[in-house]
């Protein structure tokens, strides 16, 4: 890399690292990029001031972090694969993603907004992503690319949304993803993928987890494990689980 900076996130996430036309990103801070400076990280126990100060790091890097994404996805570099997004960085509504997406492992703080967007490039990759902000939408997102992952993504907040989306291409993998957040919305969402969808090991540790009018028309696909309590009200709830894991058998 450019003046033997190499910067210190996980070598797997190295080659976001770059501004358009492939050129490497200079350090910003303590070794990282701007995409991949964590911020201020406590090394005890976060209290309130600590964690003020986490944030306020995290803030302090936005304005340089814009400059970057603006770059990036200007000339349609959009691997940001291990990328901390600030608080404000992550507004991505009605954005074509029309060649190799890449959010693998990255960590959204502040509320994120996908809703609309439309990823049809050969690979979409959230698997690993953090999603610790209050509202997660991607509603009426259209993921048609060959091979669309949320492998192990990790959902928190209140809201996650994925209320008619729409899952086309090859195969969708949700495996293994935790959905934590108050309320988590499938409601209307389409997997079509021609060969797998696949839900297999996901947590549903949301108080509402909605799947109504939910449609799987692929080859071959998993459900979900665990219907929420309000979808399949308490004598049915059982039932309904051992039904699922049934299916699941087959
Ligand atoms: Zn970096």
């Amino acid at each position: 890399m450019a003046d033997g900076f190499t910067c210190k996130v996980d070598g797997q996430y190295l080659s976001a690292c770059k501004v358009s036309r492939g050129e490497d990103l200079p350090e910003y801070k303590d070794g990282y990029c701007v995409l991949h400076y964590p911020g201020y990280v406590p090394t005890q126990d976060v209290e309130a001031h600590e964690f003020a100060k986490f944030e306020k790091t995290l803030e302090e890097k936005r304005e340089e972090f814009e400059k970057v994404r603006a770059s990036k996805l200007d000339c349609g570099d959009y691997d940001f694969s291990g990328t901390i997004f600030a608080e404000g960085t992550s507004a991505f509504k009605d954005f074509e993603f029309d060649a190799q997406t890449n959010f693998a492992g990255a960590k959204f703080i502040g509320d994120v907004n996908f809703s609309g967007a439309k990823f049809s490039a050969e690979d979409t990759n959230f698997s690993a992503a953090q999603f610790s902000s209050e509202w997660i939408y991607f509603e009426e997102a259209q993921f048609s690319s060959k091979q669309t992952y949320f492998l192990g993504a990790q959902f928190y907040g209140k809201q996650t949304r994925f209320w008619r989306a729409q899952f086309a291409g090859f195969v969708t993998h949700f495996s293994t993803a935790q959905f934590h957040s108050k309320l988590t919305n499938f409601a209307h969402a389409q997997f079509h993928s021609s060969s797998t969808t696949a839900f297999t090991g996901v947590e549903f540790r949301s108080e509402e987890t909605f799947f109504m009018e939910a449609t799987f028309l692929a080859g071959w696909w998993t459900l979900p494990e665990l219907p929420s309590r309000r979808e399949f009200p308490s004598g049915e709830r059982k039932q309904r689980r051992e039904e699922l894991s049934g299916w699941e058998r087959d």
